[in-house]
C-alpha cells in the first residue's frame, strides 16, 4: 500500500508538472513552433561554455577519487566553501569564511536542511504570497505548518503589517524570495529594513527566535540595475539559500548553498544542525564534482540579457493589448491580472490559443497567472498576437 500521507500529492499533482506534459503533448500535435508554454522556469539560455571547460579541466588535472568522492564533511569541500564565502564578502562586505557555508544539492535541499535544522515539528513558518509552491511542501516535511501573508497585490511587495499581526510564539521562520517567483519582484531595500525592524521588536516580545529563510536562486537574474539587498546584513537571525539553477542554468546539476551567517542565534549547534541535516535527510553532500565546477565558474553568469529581452517585449505585448501586470524587475517570471475573475478557467482559456500559463491558485493567490518567459525569443514574439486575441476575444464576451 503507498503510504496515506502520499496519497494528496499523488492526487493533486503538481499544476505545473501537469501542464509541463501537457506542453510537450501539444508540440506533438501542432509542432513546437506553435505551441507558447510558459509553464516551466526551466532555464532557456544555455549555461556559459566555462562550465563545460571546467569539468573538462578538473577531469584532466584533479585526483578522481577525490572529485568522484565523498566530502570529508557533509557540508562539502573546504576551498570551495572558501571561495563562496569570498566571492560574498567581495560582493557584499561581508565577512564570512567556509563555516559559514553549506554546499547542497540545489536551493530545494537547501530550503529543506535549513528548516531541519532550525525549526522544530509543530512550529509555523510565514510565506508572503504568492509563494513558490514547494514551500508548503518543504515544511510539511518537517512537521511545520505555513501560513501565507496574504499578498499586497498593488505591488507585490510583501505585506508587513498582516505578517506581523500573524507571528505569535509558535512562529520560527518567514521564508522570503526575492527577486520573486512567481511575480519578478524585487524586495527593496526599506521592505527588508522595515522588515528586519518588525522581527526584531517581535523576537524580544516574545522572546523566541524569528528566522528569515532568504530563498535566492534568482539573486543574479535582476535587471536594470536594481539593487538586491542581502539580508544578513540588515538581520542577524538570517539564513541565504543560494543555488546555480539558474545562474548558471544547472538545474540538473542539483548544486546550491546555505549561509549560516556566525551572528545567527547559537550559531555553532545550528551550522552543526545543517550539516548533520544534509546527511539525515540523505543527501549526504552536494555533488562533489559540480561542487569543483561551480567554484572555478563563481564569476560566471548566463547571458541575462536574453531574459531581460524577453521580459521586455512580452511586458509591453501583454500591455498594448490590455492586460495588467506589475512591472518585474527580476527572475523569469511575469505575473498577470487575469482578465476573467477565475484564474484556473482562464489558463484553460488560453490552452485553447496554444498558450499554457499556470494559475495563481498555484502560488496561493488566485485572480492571476504565472507567465515563465524563459522561452526562446521567438516564441515570445510568436505569443504575442495570440494573447491579444485572447483579450479580444474575452472583451467582446464582457461587451455582450
Ligand atoms: N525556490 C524557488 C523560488 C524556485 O523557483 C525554485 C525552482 O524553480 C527553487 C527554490 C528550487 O531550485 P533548485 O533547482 O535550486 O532546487
Amino acid at each position: 500500500m503507498t503510504a496515506k500521507s502520499m496519497m494528496p500529492y499523488v492526487e493533486g499533482n503538481s499544476a505545473i508538472r501537469a501542464m509541463f506534459e501537457e506542453g510537450a503533448r501539444m508540440a506533438a500535435e501542432f509542432g513546437a513552433e506553435n505551441v507558447f508554454d510558459f509553464s516551466l522556469g526551466n532555464p532557456s539560455v544555455p549555461a556559459p561554455p566555462e562550465v563545460d571547460d571546467a569539468i573538462r579541466s578538473i577531469l584532466a588535472e584533479e585526483d578522481t577519487l577525490l572529485v568522484h568522492g565523498y566530502n570529508k564533511s557533509n557540508s562539502g569541500y573546504e576551498d570551495v566553501r572558501q571561495t563562496v564565502a569570498e566571492h560574498l564578502n567581495m560582493l557584499h562586505g561581508t565577512s564570512f569564511s567556509s563555516k559559514n557555508i553549506i554546499m547542497t544539492v540545489g536551493a530545494a535541499s537547501g530550503l529543506n536542511v535549513a528548516i531541519k535544522a532550525l525549526v522544530d515539528p509543530g512550529e509555523e513558518i510565514l510565506a508572503f504570497a504568492p509563494y513558490f509552491v514547494e514551500y508548503g511542501n518543504y515544511a510539511k516535511n518537517h512537521g511545520a505548518q505555513l501560513r501565507a501573508v496574504p499578498a499586497d497585490t498593488n505591488t507585490f511587495q510583501p505585506n508587513l503589517e498582516v505578517m506581523e499581526q500573524m507571528i505569535t510564539e509558535k512562529t520560527r521562520a518567514i521564508i522570503i524570495n526575492s527577486p520573486n517567483n512567481p511575480t519578478g519582484v524585487v524586495y527593496s531595500d526599506e521592505t527588508i529594513r522595515r522588515l528586519a525592524q518588525i522581527l526584531k521588536a517581535k523576537q524580544e516580545e516574545l522572546g523566541t527566535e524569528i528566522y528569515i529563510i532568504s530563498d535566492e536562486p534568482y539573486r543574479e537574474l535582476a535587471y536594470d540595475g536594481v539593487n538586491v539587498p542581502y539580508v544578513t546584513k540588515y538581520y542577524d537571525n538570517t539564513v541565504v539559500g543560494y543555488s546555480w539553477s539558474k545562474s548558471l542554468s544547472l538545474p540538473g546539476e542539483r548544486i546550491g548553498y546555505l549561509v549560516f551567517p556566525s551572528e545567527l542565534a547559537d550559531f555553532e549547534n545550528a551550522i552543526q544542525a545543517a550539516n548533520i541535516a544534509n546527511r539525515v535527510l540523505g543527501y549526504v553532500n552536494a555533488p562533489t564534482l559540480i561542487q569543483r565546477v561551480v567554484a572555478r565558474c563563481i564569476d560566471c553568469k548566463v547571458n541575462v540579457a536574453a531574459y531581460d529581452r524577453n521580459r521586455q517585449n512580452l511586458y509591453d505585448g501583454l500591455v498594448d493589448a490590455g492586460y495588467e501586470c506589475v512591472y518585474p524587475e527580476g527572475a523569469f517570471y511575469l505575473f498577470v491580472k487575469s482578465p476573467i475573475d477565475d484564474d484556473v478557467e482562464f489558463c484553460a482559456r488560453a490552452k485553447a490559443h496554444n498558450i499554457l500559463v499556470v494559475p495563481g491558485k498555484s502560488f496561493a493567490c488566485p485572480g492571476y497567472v504565472r507567465i515563465a518567459y524563459c522561452v526562446s525569443h521567438e516564441t515570445i514574439m510568436n505569443s504575442i498576437p495570440a494573447f491579444a486575441e485572447l483579450m479580444k476575444e474575452i472583451k467582446e464576451e464582457n461587451k455582450e
